[in-house]
C-alpha cells in the first residue's frame, strides 16, 4: 500500500457521505437559510452577490458537458442499434411524450378549476410589463431546423435536435460501415465505435465528478431562490403556487406511477433511480442542463440500454415538458381569474392544444416555459400589452416564475426517464435486475 493511501483524507467526511444524503442535506439548509433570509431584506443583496460564484459554477459546469455527452453517448447509442428498431423506438417515445403533455395540461386545468387560483383579484392594468412576440413557427420550419445545415455550428451553438439529427446519423454510419465487405474498413469502424464508446464514458465519469460538488451548487441556488423569492409565492399567489405543485404531484404519482405500475414497473425504484437527476433539475431549472445526470442515473440506476436513453433523453430534455404544460394550463386559468375573464370551456380545449405545442417548444433552459405562456395566452385573446390588466397578472406569474420553474422542470425531466423505461421495457431490453426487489 502506498502511504499516501493508507492516510486519511482531509476530505473523508464530505467525500464518503453518501451523495444523496449531502445533496438533500444542501438543498434544505439553503431553504432555511433562503427564508430567514427573506425576512432581513437588507442582507439578501450582500448574500446572493457573495455566493452568486458558487451556485454559477454548478450550472457552468453542468453546461460544459452537455454537448460532449450528447454527442458521444448518441453516436455509441445510434452506432449499436438496428436501424429499424430505432424507427420503432422513436414512434413510440415520440407517442408517449405527446400523450402525457396533452393529459399533463388537463389536469393543470382540472386543479385549476377546482382552487381557482387568481378569484376575486379584480386586477387591472397598472403594472405594466412590456409585451414581448411569441410567434409559433409552423411545422414546416420546426422539421426543417431538425436538420442542420452545419452540424459543427450546432454542436458550437449547443442546438440539442439537429445535434441529436446529425448524432444518430453519425452513429447509424458506423454502424453500416462496420459491417463493410472490406476488412480494413470494417476495422477501422470498430475502432471508431470503441473510441466514440470510451468516450461516452469519459463523459459519465466526469459527470460523477461534477455531482461531487452539487451539494455546495444546490445550497447557494436555492437559497438565493427562496431569499428573493419565497415570500412573494406565499403571499397573494400562494393558490397558483400550491395548485402547480399539486398538479405536478399527482401527474408524478398518478400518471407516471400508473403507467410504470401498467408495465409492472415498481414506481419507488423508479424515484429512486432518477432521484438525483430530479433534483438537480429542481435547483438547476433546466432540463438541458441535468440531461448529464439524467442519462447517468437512467443508465446506471435503472438499467436502460444507452442505446435507447441515448436517443430519448436528449429528445425527451428538449420536447418533453409535462411540468411546464401543467404549469401552462393553470397560469393562464390564474390569469384569466385574475383579470376578470374566467376562461370558457372552448377556451381551455384551445388551451391544451396550444399548450401541449409550447411545451413541444420550450426550450430546457430556466424560465423558458414563462415565455411560452405568451403564446397559450396569445391563443385565446389574452393578450399581453403595456399597461393591460392581463400584463399585469402576467407580471405577478413572472415573480414567482424561478418557484414554479423548479417544480415544473423536476417534473419534465422525472417524465423523460420514465419515458425512456417504459420503452425500454416494450422492447424487451430493460435490465431487470435494476428492478428487482432488494
Ligand atoms: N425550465 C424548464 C426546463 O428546463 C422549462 C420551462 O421553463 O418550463 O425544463
Amino acid at each position: 500500500m502506498s502511504p499516501k493511501s493508507s492516510k486519511k483524507g482531509m476530505l473523508d467526511w464530505y467525500f464518503k457521505t453518501n451523495l444523496l444524503a449531502r445533496i438533500l442535506i444542501g438543498l434544505i439548509a439553503g431553504a432555511i437559510v433562503g427564508i430567514v433570509l427573506g425576512f432581513f431584506p437588507d442582507a439578501v443583496k450582500p448574500f446572493v452577490d457573495n455566493t452568486k460564484f458558487f451556485g454559477d459554477l454548478f450550472v457552468r459546469l453542468l453546461k460544459m458537458i452537455v454537448v460532449p455527452v450528447i454527442l458521444f453517448s448518441l453516436v455509441a447509442g445510434a452506432a449499436s442499434i438496428a436501424p429499424s428498431r430505432l424507427g420503432r423506438v422513436g414512434v413510440k417515445i415520440m407517442v408517449y411524450y405527446l400523450l402525457t403533455s396533452a393529459f399533463a395540461v388537463a389536469i393543470g386545468l382540472v386543479f385549476a378549476n377546482i382552487f381557482r387560483p387568481g378569484l376575486g383579484f379584480n386586477i387591472v392594468g397598472d403594472a405594466a410589463i412590456k409585451g414581448k412576440d411569441a410567434v409559433a413557427p409552423t411545422i414546416m420550419q420546426i422539421l426543417l431546423n431538425i436538420v442542420p445545415t452545419n452540424p459543427i455550428e450546432s454542436l458550437n451553438k449547443g442546438d440539442v435536435l439537429p445535434i441529436i439529427f446529425f448524432a444518430v446519423v453519425f452513429g447509424l454510419g458506423i454502424s453500416y460501415v462496420k459491417d463493410s465487405k472490406n476488412e480494413k474498413i470494417a476495422k477501422s469502424a470498430d475502432t471508431l465505435f470503441d473510441v466514440v464508446n470510451a468516450g461516452a464514458e469519459t463523459m459519465y465519469k466526469i459527470v460523477g465528478g461534477i455531482m461531487q460538488y452539487a451539494p455546495i451548487g444546490v445550497f447557494v441556488l436555492i437559497a438565493t431562490v427562496f431569499a428573493q423569492q419565497g415570500a412573494r409565492a406565499l403571499g397573494p399567489l400562494l393558490v397558483v403556487t400550491l395548485t402547480v405543485y399539486l398538479g405536478l404531484l399527482v401527474h408524478l404519482f398518478g400518471v407516471y406511477g400508473g403507467l410504470l405500475s401498467v408495465y409492472k414497473l415498481g414506481f419507488f425504484k423508479y424515484l429512486k433511480g432518477a432521484n438525483e437527476a430530479i433534483i438537480t433539475a429542481f435547483v438547476t431549472r433546466s432540463s438541458g442542463g441535468t440531461l448529464p445526470i439524467t442519462l447517468r442515473v437512467t443508465e446506471e440506476n435503472l438499467g436502460v440500454p444507452r442505446a435507447i436513453s441515448s436517443f430519448t433523453l436528449p429528445l425527451g430534455a428538449t420536447i418533453n415538458m409535462d411540468g411546464t404544460a401543467i404549469y401552462l394550463g393553470v397560469c393562464a386559468m390564474f390569469i384569466g381569474y385574475a383579470t376578470g375573464n374566467p376562461l370558457t370551456f372552448n377556451q381551455q380545449l384551445t388551451v391544451v392544444i396550444t399548450a401541449t405545442l409550447a411545451s413541444i417548444g420550450t426550450a430546457g433552459v430556466p424560465g423558458a416555459g414563462a415565455i411560452m405562456l405568451l403564446m397559450v395566452l396569445e391563443s385565446i385573446g389574452l393578450k399581453v400589452t403595456e399597461g393591460s390588466a392581463v400584463a399585469a397578472a402576467y407580471a405577478m406569474i413572472l415573480g414567482i416564475d424561478a418557484l414554479l420553474d423548479m417544480g415544473r422542470t423536476a417534473l419534465n425531466v422525472a417524465g423523460d426517464v420514465a419515458g425512456s423505461a417504459i420503452v425500454s421495457k416494450t422492447e424487451g431490453e430493460l435490465d431487470m435486475s435494476k428492478w428487482a426487489k432488494a
